[in-house]
Parts: structure tokens; C-alpha cells; sequence
């Protein structure tokens, strides 16, 4: 299995960041990741994708776009843009027509941070997707780091302990996000699931705070997606670029949240009569297909159909399910870090359809 780590969803100086791609690379080959997509806000930066080096560590830097409509208010509907390779921000003001300009030129697209609660005490609005007519779309940013972090915003107290303290912020996507996706795949479609950082490294002053908030390489080192390719990077970026897009587009991916313990090495597979499959794939006949569940290390782990939990297991490194019905299937697990319960991995469903 060629697995890679990517982290997506962030922003430079040429939005509201403040790093550039060459600090962001090299933030990258230090926190150990494979690839990193960065999404300026309504800006497609153009020349910037490479193979970034320090010594004989790579990274490659991939640049897609998050656009939103500037002119609505109140201001909602994120979208990252992936692999269109040119500008689309001129289309943010219908968001369908969006998605298909994204698709007719090669793209793939997510609804960023669906759910986005606002902090009123921070000056920070609700930015969730609201035009829920939409179609076409590849899929959802399952977990978002930074809006995450906006949750805890109910007061100074709250701010300044998670401020301070990156590794108590994630718990795992909103109860709520987790439920919306189940209702999307039971819509009868695909909906590919992605984690990103949306790290700014933003120069802070947060009510009585000033520092930096949230370093890239502490996100790099947090909510990662990891994709299965079908062939290992090559170091050429065209071709690269192909693979990563191409495990993005189908859901050969999960979630996962590195800081508790790495999550390299999850695997969700099925068996079918001499064929085997993985996230994303689709499996027509439910006849003689077992679910295969790895974990990294032992944890608890929780098997879902359709938005319900059929399985669990805890301290366990392996689950296995033989499927009898037809269902969207796919796999949770979490972990003690600080002290709490946390999400730590959150696969992309394995379809088995009639
Ligand atoms: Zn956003
Ligand atoms: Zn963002």
C-alpha cells in the first residue's frame, strides 16, 4: 500500500496567513508529511507547485484555492478548490456554478468547515455551508482544526487555556458534521471525507493574548488526510499530482489525527471473491464480502452502516465483520490523549451496493 500524509486547507501571505510556501514547505518536511495543498482564500497562486528540498527530505507543494462569495453577508460557503488549475474565485457568487466550472476544467471540490459555529466574544461569524441545494460536489472537510479551536471561543477562560495548549484543542469532528455526512452518503452518492488544518499561523491578539497562534508545523503534526495511492511517489510533479488528486477524487483516504499517536498504517479493506478493495471503492452484491479493520496500535474502534454502529472493539489492533446486507460502511476510532477520549481516525465508507 502506498500510503502518504498530506495535510490541505491552509493559507499563506498571499490571504490571511503569514507564512510563505517556501516556510510552509519547510515546516512540512520538518513535521514529516509527503505533501501539503495550500488554499489561499479567492486567490489561485500560480507557479508555485514543486518538490520543495532540505537535504535529502522533499516535500511537495500543491495549490489549490478555498473560495467564497465576498459580497454575500453574512458570509458562508467555503469551498477548497483542487487540481482546476486556474482561477475560480468569478464564479463564488452561485455556488452550483461553481462546482460544475470546478469540474468541467478537471477539478474536484469540498465544502469546507460545513459546520462552523461563530464565537461572538471573538468577533468571529458562523462561516458554515448554507446553500444545501448543491450537487456535483467530490465532498466534505470532515474536521477542521481551526474550527474547532473556534468552538472552545465561549469566553476568555477557554481561549486562553486552549491558546496555549494546541494538543487539548481536537476531540474529533462535531457530533453534528459526523451526522450530516451520514445523511449525504444516504443519499445514495459518494461523499468523500477530508481533514484539514486551515492553519494561519496568525499573528494573534486574542482579547488580552498576543503571540503566535497555531504554528503550520503544529498543524502538520495534527488533523492530516492520508490517501492511498496506486502507484508510490515518483518525485515528478505532473505525475504526482495525478496520483494525489486522483486518491482524493475517490476516497482512497481517511482521517487522521497524528498528535495522540500516528495513524499511519490504519487500513480498511473488503474481500470479495478474489478481489480486494479499500475506502472510496464501491462493491457491487453484498455476497461473501468481509470488512478487514487495522489499527496502527490498540484503540477503540467502532464500525458504522448507514450512520449506525454495528461493531466495536476496544484495545484491539483488528476487527474483523462479514457483511450481510447491502450499506454505506464505514470505520471510527479514538484514543485517550490529555486525559479525554479523542477522534483519532475516521475512514473514508467502503459502498456495497445490491
Ligand atoms: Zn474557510
Ligand atoms: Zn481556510
Amino acid at each position: 500500500m502506498n500510503e502518504i500524509t498530506v495535510n490541505l486547507h491552509m493559507h499563506t501571505t498571499y490571504s490571511d496567513g503569514t507564512g510563505t510556501h517556501e516556510e510552509l514547505a519547510q515546516a512540512a518536511i520538518n513535521a514529516g508529511l509527503d505533501a501539503i495543498i495550500v488554499t489561499d482564500h479567492n486567490i489561485w497562486v500560480e507557479g508555485i507547485e514543486k518538490y520543495y528540498y532540505m537535504g535529502e527530505k522533499k516535500v511537495l507543494v500543491l495549490v489549490g484555492e478555498e473560495v467564497h462569495d465576498q459580497v454575500r453577508q453574512p458570509q458562508k460557503n467555503h469551498l477548497l478548490v483542487f487540481n482546476a488549475d486556474q482561477e475560480m474565485s468569478q464564479y463564488a457568487p452561485n455556488p452550483q456554478n461553481l462546482i460544475n466550472q470546478i469540474s468541467e476544467s478537471g477539478g474536484i471540490s469540498f465544502l469546507a468547515h460545513p459546520i462552523d459555529p461563530e464565537a461572538p466574544k471573538f468577533n468571529q461569524d458562523d462561516l458554515s455551508w448554507v446553500s444545501w441545494d448543491v450537487h456535483g460536489y467530490t465532498g466534505i472537510e470532515l474536521w477542521n482544526a481551526m474550527t474547532e479551536f473556534k468552538s472552545h471561543l465561549k469566553g476568555y477562560v477557554p481561549a486562553i487555556k486552549y491558546t496555549f495548549n494546541f494538543d487539548q484543542v481536537a476531540h474529533g469532528p462535531f457530533p453534528d458534521t459526523l451526522s450530516l455526512w451520514d445523511q449525504l452518503l444516504a443519499k445514495g452518492e459518494p461523499v468523500v471525507a477530508v481533514g484539514g488544518s486551515d492553519a494561519h499561523q496568525l499573528q494573534g491578539s486574542l482579547g488580552p493574548i498576543k503571540r503566535q497562534l497555531f504554528p503550520y508545523e503544529q498543524h502538520y503534526r495534527a488533523v492530516n488526510t492520508h490517501l492511498i495511492l496506486t502507484e508510490p511517489l515518483s518525485g515528478n510533479l505532473l505525475a504526482d499530482k495525478r496520483l494525489i488528486y486522483q486518491a482524493l477524487a475517490t476516497g482512497h483516504a481517511f482521517v487522521g489525527y497524528d498528535l495522540p499517536a500516528p495513524t499511519k498504517g490504519f487500513r480498511f479493506s473488503a474481500h470479495s471473491d478474489r478481489k480486494d478493495h479499500i475506502m472510496g471503492d464501491t462493491i457491487e452484491g453484498s455476497q461473501s464480502v468481509t470488512l478487514q479493520i487495522k489499527l496502527p496500535q490498540a484503540a477503540e474502534c467502532l464500525l458504522i452502516k448507514d450512520g449506525e454502529v454495528i461493531k466495536t472493539s476496544h484495545k484491539r489492533v483488528s476487527l474483523i465483520h462479514r457483511v450481510e446486507e447491502p450499506g454505506v460502511y464505514r470505520v471510527e476510532a479514538y484514543i485517550e490523549f490529555k486525559g479525554k477520549r479523542r477522534g483519532w481516525i475516521f475512514s473514508n465508507p467502503i459502498y456495497v451496493r445490491e
